[in-house]
């Protein structure tokens, strides 16, 4: 009797353990087990995700999760947090994949996995109308808002700040001692009714997100975010998974193929092109 208690609470302990340091793994069977599939989002990105009928969570990458969650066989789990958040919730264990417009960075890859791209953005800046910005120069001693942990904060902040390029070097950034100010905000909407209130220039955000929020605002105008020479700023959206999880990233990408073979990547953009714009 002493012996089973023993080992009962011996693994009560390792249980426990694993739970509290965070690591649980996902895993195929884990998700088929459990039956469910917990995505990680952060719905203020659409048509990429958004709120619907009060507190559903709709868009694009519902929709392929959607998919993914049908080939498993299992439903589907929307957890809604920070972006910050929904990175962390991978590299914690805390959801089975993360999927929020999420461009691969080899900076993230560092703590997740990535799945194959289906959709391409470059950021975009967002002005009150009359205000106009020809090249990334024009932001010079600007208050730009972004949402926190987003390609477009890191990227304002690297052009402000200096940083280092591939090969180790220091790189002055185009915006460094002009007096440019980044200002993190919970979502790049949030970012732009502040700049409605006059706390700031611009918003720097993704392209799609960008036309959104300038569609249900009449006063704001937007455009693409370039360098001088005309470059522009390149990104692709991949799904996350944790590190290692390479059978769950096998199902995803045949899913992401299947989709995008019949056109649905595209239908589904189109489609919360549209519902997004009368939130
Ligand atoms: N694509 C951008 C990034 O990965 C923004 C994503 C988002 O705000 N949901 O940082």
């Amino acid at each position: 009797m002493k012996k089973l208690v023993a080992v009962l609470l011996a693994g009560v302990l390792a249980l426990g353990a694993f739970a509290g340091c965070g690591g649980e793994k996902s895993s195929v069977e884990s998700i088929k087990k459990s039956g469910k599939l917990v995505m990680t989002t952060n719905a203020a990105f659409p048509p990429f995700e958004y709120v619907s009928d009060g507190d559903k969570v709709v868009g694009v990458d519902a929709d392929i999760a959607q998919a993914i969650a049908d080939e498993l066989g299992v439903e589907l789990q929307i957890d809604n947090v920070t972006f910050d958040g929904a990175l962390t919730a991978i590299s914690t264990g805390k959801a089975d994949i993360a999927a929020a417009g999420i461009t691969v960075t080899e900076e993230r890859k560092q703590n997740m996995d990535f799945s194959d791209t289906y959709a391409t953005s470059v950021q975009y800046v967002i002005t009150k109308k009359g205000v106009t910005v020809n090249n990334i120069e024009d932001l010079k001693g600007k208050k730009m808002g972004v949402q926190m942990g987003t390609t477009g904060d890191l990227i304002l902040t690297d052009e402000i700040n200096g940083y280092q390029d591939d090969d180790g070097n220091n790189v002055e950034g185009v915006l460094q001692g002009s007096g440019a100010e980044v200002i993190q905000y919970k979502s790049a909407l949030e970012a732009a009714l502040d700049m409605n209130n006059g706390n700031l220039d611009a918003v720097v955000i993704d392209k799609l997100p960008a036309e959104n929020i300038v569609a249900v605002n009449d006063n704001m105008t937007c455009t693409e975010l370039v360098y001088a020479d005309g470059s522009s700023t390149q990104e692709e959206y991949a799904i996350a998974v944790q590190k290692g999880n390479q059978e769950l990233l096998d199902v995803i990408n045949d899913v992401l193929k299947k989709l995008d073979e019949e056109g649905k990547i595209d239908e589904f953009i189109l489609e919360h092109t549209g519902a997004a714009k009368v939130q």
